[in-house]
């Protein structure tokens, strides 16, 4: 039975965090200046990097694909601008390892040139199979933009069994400093309702709920204005407490159904989908404008930067041109970070790309950040459980990842953390204790691949013998084949004349046989000279 979304609930633990919104908001979006050089990894989602498609030298069209998903879990990538290949090679790129990755190096020629390249739009989506929409959305590089960066045709391709009752298009925007889905909201609302229905004609028709926070009027002004009330046609407009973190998927989940998604499960097994308002608006651009995901929307934010604004920013950008384009640093920088100040990243560097996942930098001042505190001993409070969404118990989790005691860290359920950073923030101690979740997840990762090659090897040692044992066994079936045929051969040729041959040789042998009973008579007899001898030999005695 269908389910419809009445009411509200609360999520456990959480925080009242200041928005610091308003500074990126005064302005409307705007694209930066085409970057000289392009910088695109390869891998900017969820799943295996993508294989490089073109070679240094090659001139590229914007929208061409430049490296294509060649597995399940992956996504193309697209020349977000026209220009030439100048090198496929190893860059840093936005990642809390600081670790370099595969890019390609692109050095657009200002024309921006499509030539061609744009796919067929699909304005009757209604009519067109699930399958060739979520193809469409595929073909296009579409990711999750809230940051995960998951595949979107992935999590669109529902299994048979499961039945979605329930589309969320988060505008839940509840880390603070990030504005790009306001923004977006307020100046794209029926684009991203079209990609919200194009969503909802892909899953077969359920509910679709588009949640906003209520500390962001402006967008939820402008999408019931583009939607025409607060519901029609299947989608309701839902506003939201603004509590930290209320848009995690599994937090929003709770506050729209009062169901908890469960710990090894997905949203799908109880019925709900969650997607970004910006994946939304992704989705419209691919399917209605048959264009690939080749920018995004970026606030670029923080007492660091002098004009905090959304842009809508080439994929591939130089950090460094994106903060240009706000009007360059202020004197009060301290820490570059990609993300928001809760779940962002800390970059060494602004030569970094900016990413399908890139969906603010926070250019922080002193006051923006805490000073790094010398961490204090554990004082078990319990501060840090109670603020938890996730109904972990970090302290715990802090203890096993510092033991390195990782299956029981995985035993408290560690993969359920969403790294939100409350118990941190909360913690009077001062415990980094995200890093420490970081840290463990990462080891077990690790242990997981090693495993996997383990088992790999093992099972190609085991099929190695198993070859070298059948081999074997077939060179003694096919030897004793082989012999079996000479000898049918060979009584194939003996024939009929088999029975003379055999008494012609059973005569041979008895005709030996009586020489050999003869001669130990003839031979007894001592030879005459032998006698002689033997009579001079003995002389004397004889005598
Ligand atoms: S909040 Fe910090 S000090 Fe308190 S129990 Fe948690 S980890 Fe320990
Ligand atoms: S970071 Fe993880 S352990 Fe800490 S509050 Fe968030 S979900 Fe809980």
């Amino acid at each position: 039975m269908e389910e419809r979304v009445h009411k509200l609930w609360h999520f456990y633990g959480g925080l009242h965090l200041e928005p610091h919104k308003a500074p990126s908001t005064r302005t409307s979006l705007r694209a930066p200046p085409l970057a000289h050089q392009l910088v695109v990894p390869v891998h900017q989602h969820v799943g295996e990097p993508a294989e490089v498609l073109v070679r240094p030298g090659e001139y590229v069209h914007k929208g061409q694909r430049i490296a294509r998903a060649n597995s399940y879990l992956n996504a193309p990538i697209h020349a977000p601008s026209s220009g030439a290949v100048v090198e496929v090679g190893e860059r840093p790129i936005p990642h809390p390892s600081g670790l370099q990755g595969l890019c390609i190096i692109i050095e657009t020629d200002g024309r921006d040139a499509w030539g061609g390249r744009r796919l067929a739009p699909i304005t009757d989506y209604r009519s067109r199979d699930q399958a060739e929409l979520r193809m469409r959305v595929r073909e296009c590089g579409v990711v999750g933009l809230g940051g995960a960066a998951f595949p979107t045709s992935v999590k669109l391709n529902i299994r048979s069994r499961q039945r979605i009752n329930t589309l969320v298009i988060n505008g839940a925007e509840c880390e603070p400093y990030i504005s790009c889905d306001d923004m977006l909201m307020r100046e794209r609302a029926e684009a991203i309702l079209q990609g919200a229905r194009i969503i909802q004609h892909t899953l077969r028709g359920p509910e679709c709920v588009v949640v906003i926070e209520d500390d962001m009027p402006h967008a939820l002004e402008a999408m019931r204005e583009a939607l025409g009330g607060e519901q029609a046609g299947g989608l309701r407009i839902v506003s939201v407490p603004a509590i930290y973190p209320t848009g995690g998927e599994r937090q929003l989940i709770k506050v729209l159904t009062g169901k908890e998604v469960p710990t090894d499960g997905l949203p799908a097994d109880i019925g709900v989908l969650c997607h970004n308002v910006g994946t939304a608006y992704a989705v419209q651009r691919a399917v209605v404008h048959g264009e690939p995901l080749l920018s995004r929307i970026v606030t670029v934010t923080g007492q660091g930067v002098r004009e905090p604004c959304n842009l809508e920013v080439p994929l591939g950008t130089p950090v460094s041109e994106v903060i240009a384009a706000c009007g360059g640093y202020t004197d009060r920088v301290r820490r570059l970070i990609m993300g928001g100040p809760m779940m962002g990243v800390a970059m060494d560097s602004d030569e970094v790309p900016v990413i399908k996942a890139t969906n603010c930098l926070l250019v922080a001042g002193p006051d923006e950040v805490a000073e790094p505190h010398l961490a204090m001993p554990c004082i078990r409070c319990g501060e840090c459980v109670r603020v938890c969404p996730a109904q972990l118990l970090p302290q715990e989790l802090y203890w096993q990842a510092r033991a390195k005691d990782l299956d029981k860290a995985q035993d408290h359920h560690l993969f359920d953390c969403i790294e939100c950073g409350c118990c941190a923030y909360a913690c009077p101690s001062h415990i980094p204790l995200v890093h420490y979740y970081r840290y463990a997840k990462t080891e077990i990762w690790a242990c997981e691949r090693e495993r996997q090659a383990a088992d790999v090897a093992k099972a190609r040692h085991a099929f190695h013998l198993e070859r070298l044992e059948r081999e074997k066994r077939e060179r003694a079936e096919r030897l004793a084949r082989k012999k079996a045929a000479l000898r049918d051969k060979a009584d194939t040729e003996q024939g009929p004349n088999k029975a003379p041959i055999h008494a012609a040789l059973e005569r041979v042998k008895a005709r030996k046989a009586a020489s050999q009973a003869k001669a130990p008579e003839a031979t007894a007899k001592p030879h005459p000279s032998r006698r002689r001898t033997v009579a001079r030999g003995r002389g004397g005695e004889a005598k």
